[in-house]
């Protein structure tokens, strides 16, 4: 890497890590006013289209919940000292609790706190989404000194839950040269966690702003940011019949950790999507941690469901699931940086950039080679190429393994993959053998 692109990836991490410490101590939920700020805060990234849809909208076998406001909470002993308050962390209060203002002794107060008992300073994460229930999150030393108090405890939940609300979403459609289109999704439900998911926010917005840099790409792109299950299932059901003509996604989460890079591939295993991201890794020299699919994870459960059956994968630095800190308030700044974002974000952008260039090209020559010399594309003295010590025609090995595989059926993927040949190279070379008449495409229609 030169002075001048190491200068520019120092900018883009800089940039990552102001936008963490903006997006981090946002309250946000299924629904509420901390979705609308941090969709605003997106919006500096990528001009990001804001839609709200109505609570109580019944979205296949789904209703849209009310929406979740929540203004303060705390748990405070007989000195009025509060031992939990909600202004410190919002983990601290059960996503979607209900209003509570009531005096209580522990044993009363007892069920309604969770805890991690191994750790003593780690605020576990909870919700409780579609049961009208309420709670607090505190750290094992919390509970500790809740259990040990003297007398009555205040707990107050200030929060309310509107029917009339309604949950927010933010898409943006990228329209290319064809229909062939790509779905880029993230959710944007979870308060202050930074892998789970300001992580995946974040690269998401970042891809959006590259494709918009492009012009118009070749690829139709469509970039979605949803709070997770709920706000996938009511997209799916507003775009219904457009999303079913997808070819292909990506759901992005947990991506900015310090542990290994990770891919779980499409319900298919071996689709296109798969493909590229196996090339984006070989470029990377990445060897990733391979997660088969299996139908749990994040929102590939809705878009891969059996009405859509779109192949969806994704790419994580320290997978849900997978990582001590994950649902916890240690998932936070001190675990994730703007530069393992900035990683992801780099192999993320390479798949994109394989899928939005890749086609597939049948010979206009089919029967034997075409004679390559006489449309300039050969070396007029021959016996000289691939000789020892002699320096081969660059492209040769390129323009063979091309026309060989132009056959219809092999997309500039497969040939990289075949011949070892770098994609790119693959990618200008066809162009210029479909400019001199040997190729035709046979990718979906132009919309142009
Ligand atoms: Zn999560």
């Amino acid at each position: 890497m030169d002075k001048a692109q190491n200068n520019e990836s120092q900018k883009e991490i800089d940039e990552i890590d102001h936008l963490l410490n903006s997006l981090f101590p946002i309250t946000r939920s299924l629904t509420g006013d901390g979705n609308r700020e941090t969709l605003r805060i997106l919006q500096e990234i990528a001009p990001l289209i804001v839609s709200e849809y109505p609570c109580g909208s019944v979205v296949y076998d789904w209703v849209i919940p009310p929406e979740w406001r929540v203004r303060d909470a705390y748990i405070k002993n007989v000195s009025g000292e509060r031992i939990i308050d909600f202004k410190k962390s919002n983990l601290h209060v059960v996503g979607y609790s209900t209003p509570v203002d009531v005096q209580l002794d522990f044993a009363s107060l007892r069920p309604h706190l969770h805890t991690i008992e191994a750790e003593e300073d780690v605020i576990p994460y909870r919700t409780s989404y579609y049961k009208r229930d309420w709670g607090f999150c505190v750290t094992r030393l919390q509970y500790e000194e809740l259990e040990k108090s003297e007398g009555v405890l205040s707990v107050k939940i200030d929060s309310d839950l509107d029917n009339q609300g309604s949950m927010t979403v933010a898409e943006l459609r990228v329209p290319g040269e064809t229909e062939e289109e790509y779905l880029v999704s993230t959710y944007l439900c979870h308060p202050s966690m930074a892998n789970d998911n300001l992580s995946g926010l974040l690269v998401t917005a970042f891809l959006a702003r590259d494709i918009l840099r492009v012009g118009r790409p070749k690829k139709t792109w469509r970039f979605v940011f949803v709070p997770e299950t709920i706000g996938a299932v009511a997209y799916l059901h507003k775009n219904e019949i457009e999303m079913m003509k997808l070819a292909g996604g990506l759901v992005i989460t947990t991506c900015g950790g310090p542990g290994p890079m990770g891919y779980k591939e499409t319900f298919l295993g071996n689709h296109t999507m798969d493909r590229a991201i196996r090339l984006a890794f070989k470029e990377a020299l990445i060897d990733p941690l391979r997660y088969p699919f299996v139908p749990d994870g994040s929102d590939e459960r809705q878009y891969s469901s059996p009405g859509f059956r779109i192949p969806v994968a994704t790419i994580t630095k320290d997978k849900y699931y997978e990582y001590p800190e994950y649902h916890t308030s240690s998932d936070n700044l001190d675990f994730v940086s703007g530069s393992e974002i900035a990683k992801s974000l780099s192999l993320y952008r390479r798949v994109l950039e394989i899928l939005d260039s890749n086609q597939i090209f049948r010979s206009t020559q089919p029967f034997c080679e075409p004679q390559l010399g006489k449309r300039g594309l050969y070396p007029n003295v021959g016996g000289g190429i691939n000789q020892v010590g002699s320096r081969p025609i660059p492209d040769v090995d390129t323009l063979m393994w091309i026309l060989f595989l132009a056959d219809g059926t092999h997309d500039l993927i497969s040939i990289a993959d075949k011949s070892g040949l770098e994609f790119t190279e693959i990618d200008f070379v066809a162009r210029r053998l479909r400019g001199a008449g040997l190729l035709d495409r046979c990718d979906p229609p132009s919309t142009l």
